[in-house]
């Protein structure tokens, strides 16, 4: 792709150009925007490359000889590049383009078969919005045409399915500016998913041994300088104000304030383990680049929980939430995940003989739940190893949600202990979890699963009850009201409109029943039963609809 934008920009120069998960891009500085017609030109030129079969040459000069190459081709960044470096880069030459790449590459350029250019996007050389912008070229590449096909196929989808557009066709939620980039209004259909999302957590969490705290939103800088948040996670946290002439910050996370409702009385080791859950609201900076509808934003809500256990505890208390969360993401339609056990990066706090056993409990905690994982080396939180699930959508796109973090640390700022059997002070262990992960990002991951048609226990409205004429509107009020007794979220469409119309809306809005009522459902006493993707399933009684719908929603579906 390089080769060929060189080709018909010759001014254009190249920054870096690396794969990613889906493909490969290209950061390239030209003196004006790349346009759609421009990627099919560039495409075009591609395909001319890829027929002349050039081999991929590599070679290794020094460092002098590398810069006198690209020096002449007036290649600034990747001068610079081979500077910061500073030893003997590898380049690869391709039919008279060169460029500076680590490899490996392919023998030719004849054995690239099938690929599109995807889009184009705003970029800054090193990521630094300081630094000159550039212009980046996402593309994509399969051996098969089949599998370029299905490529494009799912992407047509993802792009129905964007949270963002269902968002506001469905009036879920909204972002304003006059607010700021990066914090959700929840409208309330929306509002409403939210609440049914919370109350089912509600009610798990009860039946499994925890119990529930509440804290503040903000709190002296100090708290943040025993945590070490100010040490470690300042860049993500927003100014202090002043109260009172003292510094109070925004909290970013949670656990400083369970940890103090721990140190708040004496705890025996009988006590243990308390498990403390709080649906607490943090605020983090993100740089508004990265900042993507409900997925990436600067205010959410976790679903955050402190497990608070004795050493002997540890590995079972580890498959407890293993276990927990697996349940939990079934029950909201995830059966599909993978699971990844990081260990101890190469910074870390504590003593690697506690690393050992918090990593050996996690990987106990996984034996005992029976669940396959992948280890990732080094990848642990500096404080202690952890335990991350990504769950796949319906379009097998991976999310991450639940994390499993033990920490020796923060008991030890905290000074945190326990009276042991012994009588003598003991430091209990810590674990951080949160399952969904933030309530914002867990909803998008809904929308996008579900496409907006949420299963019939979440779907804000359950049921539309549609009179075809006017002649019917005392018996649909009836049955209306017969329904939202029965506790069942129905909505009485009684516009004059066609009854096609109203149909045709329901279907876009996504609900998950409508009941179609004519002179004859009127003569008979019955309801004609439509259900979303399946269409007409008959005529029912009332006390029949009401008794299916009772059961499909006791079962989550
Ligand atoms: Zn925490």
């Amino acid at each position: 792709m390089a080769h060929a934008v060189k080709e018909l920009f010759p001014e254009a120069q190249f920054a870096f150009g690396p794969p990613v998960d889906q493909g490969f891009y290209y950061d390239i500085d030209v003196d004006r925007a790349f346009t759609p017609e421009d990627l099919e030109k560039i495409e075009n030129k591609m395909k001319e490359i890829v027929s002349q079969d050039n081999p991929f040459i590599r070679e290794e000069p020094s460092v002098e000889q590398a810069l006198t190459l690209f020096r002449e081709k007036k290649e600034s960044y990747k001068t610079e590049q081979i500077e910061r470096l500073g030893e003997p880069p590898s380049i690869y030459r391709e039919g008279g383009f060169v460029d500076l790449c680590r490899g490996p590459h392919l023998p030719s350029t004849g054995y690239i078969k099938y690929f599109k250019l995807m889009s184009i996007s705003a970029s800054y050389w090193l990521g630094d919005e300081n630094n000159a912008s550039l212009q980046r070229i996402y593309g994509i590449s399969f051996p098969k045409k089949s599998q370029l096909e299905d490529y494009l196929l799912k992407i047509e989808e993802a792009k129905k399915r964007d949270h963002r557009r269902l968002g506001k066709d469905l009036d879920l939620f909204t972002i304003n500016d006059e607010i700021g980039p990066g914090l959700i209004l929840w409208h309330p259909k929306g509002a409403f998913v939210r609440h049914k999302i919370e109350e089912y957590w509600r009610h798990e969490h009860l039946a499994s041994g925890y119990e529930f705290v509440n804290t503040p939103h903000i709190a002296r800088k100090n708290l943040w300088n025993t945590s070490g948040h100010l040490d470690f996670f300042s860049e993500n946290m927003y100014a202090p104000m002043d109260i009172d002439e003292n510094p109070y910050l925004i909290k970013p996370m949670n656990c400083p304030f369970h940890l103090l409702i721990f140190k708040s009385r004496t705890r025996s080791y009988r006590d243990l383990p308390i498990r403390w859950a709080e649906l607490g609201t943090v605020y983090r900076y993100e740089k508004s680049g990265v900042l993507h509808g409900l997925m990436r934003v600067r205010g959410f809500t976790q679903d955050d929980a402190h497990i608070f256990c004795r050493p002997d505890q540890l590995d079972q208390e580890i498959s407890r939430v293993i276990d927990f969360s697996l349940n939990m993401l079934k029950g909201f339609g995830f059966s599909e995940y993978d699971i990844f056990l990081s260990t101890r990066p190469e910074k870390y706090v504590g003593i690697i003989e506690n690393w050992d056993k918090a990593t050996q409990s996690l990987k106990t905690g996984l034996a005992h739940s029976k669940v396959e994982y992948q280890i990732d080396p080094g990848e642990g939180v500096f404080y202690g190893p952890k335990i991350d699930i990504k769950i796949k959508d319906s379009l097998g796109r991976s999310w991450q949600c639940t994390t499993i973090q033990v920490d020796f640390n923060e008991p030890e700022r905290f000074d945190l202990g326990y009276v042991g059997q012994d009588g003598e002070k003991h430091q209990p262990i810590m674990i951080h979890r949160a399952l969904l992960g933030s309530l914002e990002r867990f909803f998008g991951v809904m929308i996008e699963h579900y496409a907006g048609a949420f299963p019939l226990w979440l779907a804000p409205i359950q049921v539309s009850v549609i009179p075809i004429t006017s002649s019917q509107h005392e018996y649909a009020q009836k049955v209306h009201e017969r329904l939202v007794t029965a506790g069942i979220r129905s909505s009485m469409d009684d516009r004059s409109e066609k009854v096609g119309y109203k149909i045709r809306e329901g279907e876009t809005s996504k609900i998950p029943y409508m009941l179609i009522l004519g002179e004859r459902e009127v003569n008979e006493n019955n309801v004609s039963v439509r259900k979303r993707r399946e269409g007409d399933l008959g005529k029912k009684t009332l006390e029949q609809f009401i008794d299916h719908i009772k059961l499909e929603e006791a079962d989550k579906k």
